[in-house]
């Protein structure tokens, strides 16, 4: 007998919860094992690029009543002995973690969570008493079993399997008063389960099935008899979502797809499927989520979209197809018109996919503006969260692309005491003014706190208060919107007055010349300039910088490193 090894802290945990668990969605448990499946197929897949066919693979569900035991078994690219221990022995990175974070959260544990995350490989002890893996590694000799009660730990053991591939072995709890395990080796219930749950999957799923037909010889007389017969069945269409109608699709299946596929707890903000004909043909599924994801701000964050040639998977994180400004956006391409067994260093050249990078963009964009236009608290939300990267839009490529950006743009208004659009700002403009009044800051008290910005609100005129550090680059990349410079109030001077008020300046300037004189000489080259002003409403004296860089921006480059 193999010695027992006890689950690492976490899993445990992970683990008593879900075999505790008051969840009427335990059936989950059957998509999570076909989804592993074929996650599997599609690794083997790849690997073997132009080599393999499609349709040698497949996902087969075998359920023994007598032994109350259901088998999932795959042909993909199987598991180590280091694999079987590495993966199964140790929390999952990915939806299980965060369903335990969920479930954890006293306050939110109704009951349908379950449903709502990819939870994996452990949700097979909401069912299931034992589990038993088998797994033979893809070009290895030998396969080993892994043994599991979900409690006690678990063992591997050498064992004997004629392919690569997996196969998962449950056997199912007793039957409760509430929950009814045994419905889970009927073929009725099966069958149900994967077309609610799994249809899309791309390999077979394969069941016999018991089915009764007519006795040929008996086919064309008058009592026709009938025998039953073992059938080999598809369960699932196979039809990806993504190659669906569009109509025949429900939000909470494009839902569940992204939180399966793009590890997200959270139901995304927005769903843009469409597919494009011509010099490239393809099809997109992108997702907005409607939070920053996790690590987004770190080095090692990938952007990108998945990638399938004809529905067949190719990579995860194809860079090429999102420009930096859009790397939140999640999401696939399918497209017919890629070679199969391209190279990842082939895609970085590959026009066709310059040309999917394209339109994608565009997409993405324009659905942006049309949020902006017509979703105004919808856009705003998602300003919160991915504004920044926009922003960063305007000035990557050396501001190439600002005009794609700047419409999509929000800053805060000392007039609307909201987020508004630099169309909104010049639409409104007095008619007197040519420029685009904006001062930065740390946050909008301290901004509308300055003696400037008092003057202008008081003049009658709006100002953009700008608190992220990236702002002020932005407006000097963008230069100017619509034939209106930016101009920060802060820097040099603003021709506010009036002429009459000039006149006055001027008149004053005259009378106080020397005491003028003797500040900037007292003053010496601790400024460069001692000026009368009529920018101050209330404060006596204020510092302003002069034309080049801006105080903020001077703080800017003072934190760079280097
Ligand atoms: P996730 O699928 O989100 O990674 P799971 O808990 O479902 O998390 O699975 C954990 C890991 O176990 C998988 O990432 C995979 O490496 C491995 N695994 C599970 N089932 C199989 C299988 N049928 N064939 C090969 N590897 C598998
Ligand atoms: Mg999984």
């Amino acid at each position: 007998m193999a010695r027992k090894k006890q689950f690492k802290a976490e899993s445990k945990r992970l683990l008593d919860l879900m075999i505790n668990s008051i969840y009427t969605h335990k059936e989950i448990f059957l998509r999570e094992l076909i989804s592993n499946a074929s996650d599997a197929i599609d690794k083997y897949y790849y690997e073997h690029a132009g080599h393999v066919s499609p349709d040698e693979f497949s996902i087969r569900i075998e359920a023994n009543k007598e032994a109350r035991t259901l088998t999932i078994t795959d042909n993909g690219i199987g598991m180590s002995k280091e694999e079987l221990e590495e993966n199964l022995g140790t929390i999952a990175k990915s939806g299980s973690l965060a369903f335990k974070e969920q479930i954890e959260d006293e306050s939110k544990s109704d009951v349908d969570i379950i449903g709502q995350f990819g939870v994996g490989f452990y949700s097979a002890f909401m069912v299931a008493k034992d589990v038993v893996v088998i797994s033979k590694k893809d070009g290895e000799d030998m396969a080993y079993r892994w043994q599991s009660d979900g409690e006690s730990g678990y063992t591997i053991e050498e064992a004997q399997m004629d392919s690569h591939g997996s196969q998962i072995i449950l056997t199912l709890k007793e039957n409760t008063d509430n929950d009814k395990y045994s419905q889970y080796l009927e073929t009725y219930e099966l069958k149900e389960l994967v077309r609610k749950y799994s249809d899309y999957i791309r390999y077979p799923i394969k069941m016999n099935v018991e089915t009764s037909k007519i006795k040929e010889e008996t086919k064309d007389s008058d009592k026709p008899e009938y025998e039953t017969v073992i059938e080999d069945q598809t369960l699932n269409s196979m039809v990806p979502l993504w190659k669906r109608q569009k109509s025949q699709i429900t939000q909470e299946e494009y839902n569940q797809f992204y939180k399966d596929h793009f590890f997200d707890y959270q139901d995304p903000q927005r769903v843009i499927h469409f597919s494009v004909e011509g010099n490239v043909s393809f099809t997109a599924l992108l997702y907005i989520p409607s939070h920053v994801p996790q690590g987004f701000y770190n080095q090692d964050y990938k952007k990108g979209l998945q990638l399938y040639c004809k529905g067949v998977f190719i990579m995860d994180h194809a860079e090429d197809l999102l420009p930096d400004s859009l790397r939140f956006v999640k999401g696939l391409v399918d497209s017919q018109d890629l070679s199969l067994n391209i190279s990842r260093e082939m895609l970085q050249h590959d026009h066709q996919l310059k040309a999917i990078a394209g339109r994608i963009e565009k997409k993405v964009l324009s659905e942006l503006a049309s949020m902006l236009t017509k979703e105004r608290e919808e856009y705003e939300k998602f300003w919160k969260e991915f504004g920044i990267n926009l922003k960063f839009g305007v000035y990557n490529n050396y501001g190439m692309d600002k005009d794609k950006f700047q419409d999509l743009l929000l800053f805060y208004s000392s007039k609307e005491q909201k987020l508004v659009t630099l169309n909104e700002y010049v639409n409104r403009m007095k008619e007197d003014q040519k420029e685009i009044y904006y001062v930065s800051g740390k946050d909008v008290e301290l901004i509308d706190k300055l003696p400037i910005v008092q003057t202008l609100k008081n003049k009658g005129f709006e100002v953009l208060y700008l608190c992220d550090e990236v702002d002020e680059f932005v407006m000097n990349t963008l230069m100017n919107y619509r034939e209106k410079t930016f101009k920060n109030a802060t820097q040099g001077d603003l021709d506010l007055n009036t002429e009459e008020e000039k006149k006055e300046l001027e008149k004053t300037k005259e009378e106080n010349k020397d005491l003028l004189e003797f500040m900037k000489e007292s003053l010496q080259d601790k400024v460069s300039e001692v000026k009368l002003s009529n920018r101050l409403s209330e404060d006596p004296v204020c510092l302003t910088a002069g034309e080049g860089l801006s105080f903020e921006m001077e703080k800017v480059f003072a934190n760079m490193p280097g």
